[in-house]
């Protein structure tokens, strides 16, 4: 991702609107590696900006995504996950906090023909691991060898983790 006053140009380049609480959007984006939700930006940027209201986040969420500096990390997860690193990375996701960690493995952007057993031209490849971050691992036990305590609220994990 640019930083916040490339970006800023950028959007003044295209014609885009630009406000206040849109530089407020996307400075809670910039360096950002903890691959934040809606919720999370609209709690951030809320703060400071009691008037914020979801709309100008989606809307400058969208914007970013247009501009090329956002994307939408790929399912499956609860809420969307966006991420200002736009360059082809694995990543991991704790299945009992729902956090989204960055891992050090990067991918170059080449077109190929894989053997994917289906007619489809690859031009990136991604990874994401599900498991426990540490945090969680040691509180359920899973450290010390107990049995898994997995929030089954999180019906996607259901089946794998009863
Ligand atoms: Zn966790
Ligand atoms: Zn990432």
């Amino acid at each position: 991702m640019l930083s916040i006053e490339e970006i800023i140009e950028k959007c003044r380049e295209q014609g885009m609107r630009i406000t206040s609480q849109r530089i407020e959007v996307i400075r809670q984006f910039v360096g950002n590696r903890n691959h934040p939700t809606v919720e999370d930006i609209f709690k951030a940027v809320k703060a400071e900006n009691p008037d914020v209201s979801r709309a100008t986040i989606y809307n400058t969420i969208n914007m970013l995504i247009d501009l090329g500096e956002l994307r939408v990390l790929t399912p499956p997860m609860e809420s969307r996950h966006y991420d200002p690193d736009t360059a082809p990375h694995d990543h991991a996701v704790c299945i009992s906090c729902g956090r989204v960690f960055d891992t050090a493995i990067t991918h170059k952007t080449k077109r190929s023909k894989k053997n994917l057993g289906i007619p489809f031209n690859v031009i990136w490849k991604e990874t994401m691991y599900h498991g426990l971050c540490d945090e969680c691992a040691e509180k359920t036990g899973m450290v010390e060898g107990k049995k898994n305590v997995v929030d089954k609220k999180r019906k996607p994990w259901r089946k794998q983790w009863e």
